[in-house]
């Protein structure tokens, strides 16, 4: 049997398993979903199979579950030859991936305080694969690694310093694997080299960041101390007054709660009062509903004056690049966005748009615009399975 790489994505309360070959093919996928719930369940893609869980499965049991539904279905021997981990927050630690160690697990749980609702969670995965593959090397890819390039004068909030300097108050930016993807998936569709590309990387799905990149490194980003700064995303508000806080405590509501509703009924589900998911949305927008409309119009009108922004930190632009599940499918939210960009010479293509770029290798600009508009499908299980094989790779002698 062939040997592979194992991709572990541990959420809150949720699993995503992917399998790799070594040339980085995938193999399959599996996702385990309410996870510490009475109906928590499993699906095995590929095999198209849904796995019974029991009722309460922890992330322990699930993933011990389904890598043996892969052991058992022949698609992995008896052990991978590496496993990378998704892992939310390194802090100022981590500025590339790490191979896990005890040293490594420790500063995983240090930084847990900046990611409370992750880190914990990625640690229960690394654990739970560490005692089932303990000769097996494993990495950590962070999502805030890829920012740790960001100046000073883009990570700083404008607030008193010893709170950088006792507590770590300051931007990461999130979504790194994901940005670092484009930029190389970019510099190869231009004929450039990593290291000289130079993109606004606009990452859209549920969660929402956009990040500048200047001769292939982060140097600025939406995202901030946590992942709820910034652009308008499913249920979170992205940038708000942080007068809001003391304004709602006036009128009864305690901070925890303000936080609560910022990270769970916000966004475009707080705009519309009727969904996160932006496909529902624009249809509900197409019959008529006013504030699907106008959740449309805030979303793309907040993403155009970010892409503006991000035009700060480059001293030339290769490409704007668009990704995550509305990036990379709505032909809509693209257009809406690009037309608050005419002075800056953005102009898409309506035909090449409409087809996400299919025939043009993800470009849909018009031949008039003044910089190239691409589509890319984002995969970071893709980049963290490389990241693994090349930390494993290290490890042994030649
Ligand atoms: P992700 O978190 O990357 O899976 O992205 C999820 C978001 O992508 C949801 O808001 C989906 O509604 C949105 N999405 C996926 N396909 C489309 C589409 N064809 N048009 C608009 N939004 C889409």
């Amino acid at each position: 049997m062939e040997d592979t790489v194992l991709v572990v994505n541990c959420g809150s309360s949720s699993l995503k398993l992917a399998l790799f070959d070594c040339q980085h093919n995938k193999l399959a996928s599996a996702l385990a979903e309410r996870l510490g719930q009475n109906d928590a369940f499993a699906h095995v893609g590929g095999l198209d199979k849904a796995i019974p869980l029991d009722p309460g499965a922890s992330h322990d049991q699930a993933l011990n579950t389904l890598v043996t539904v892969f052991q058992d279905e022949g698609l992995m021997a008896s052990a991978p030859t590496a496993v990378g981990h998704r892992v939310v927050h390194g802090g100022e630690t981590f500025r590339e991936a790490a191979l896990i160690d005890d040293d490594v697990i420790t500063a995983i749980e240090d930084c847990a305080g900046l990611a409370p609702l992750h880190n914990p969670v990625n640690l229960s995965g690394i654990r739970a694969t560490l005692a089932r593959f303990p000769d097996v090397p494993q990495a950590a890819v962070f999502d805030t690694a890829f920012h740790q390039t960001l100046p000073k004068r883009a990570y700083l909030y404008a607030v008193p310093e010893a709170w950088y300097r006792d507590w770590g108050v300051r931007r990461y930016g999130f979504h790194g694997t994901s940005h670092a993807f484009m930029a190389s998936e970019a510099a190869s569709r231009l004929g450039k080299t990593p290291a000289t590309i130079s993109v606004i990387s606009a990452h859209l799905g549920n969660g929402c960041s956009i990040a500048a990149i200047r001769d292939g490194i982060s140097v600025d980003t939406s995202m901030g101390l946590t992942p709820l700064e910034g652009l308008v995303m499913g249920t979170r508000s992205g940038d708000v007054d942080p007068g809001l806080f003391d304004f709602l405590r006036g009128k009864g509501i305690a901070a925890d709660e303000v936080h609560r509703v910022l990270n769970q009924e916000s966004g475009l589900l707080g705009l519309s009062g009727q969904t996160n998911d932006m496909r529902s949305l624009c249809e509900l927008a197409d019959h008529g509903h006013e504030p699907s409309q106008t959740a449309i119009d805030v979303f793309c009108f907040r993403l155009a004056r970010y892409i503006g922004a991000m035009m700060a930190s480059l001293s030339h632009l290769d490409a704007l690049v668009f990704t995550g599940g509305i990036g990379e499918n709505s032909a809509r939210i693209r257009a809406e966005t690009i037309h608050h960009l005419k002075l800056m010479g953005f102009e898409l293509s309506p035909d090449l748009n409409n087809h996400h770029g299919e025939f043009s290798d993800g470009r849909i600009e018009s031949a008039d615009s003044r910089f190239p508009v691409l589509v890319i499908p984002t995969n970071e299980e893709l980049v963290i399975a490389r990241e693994a094989s090349r930390l494993a790779g290290a490890l042994t002698p030649d």
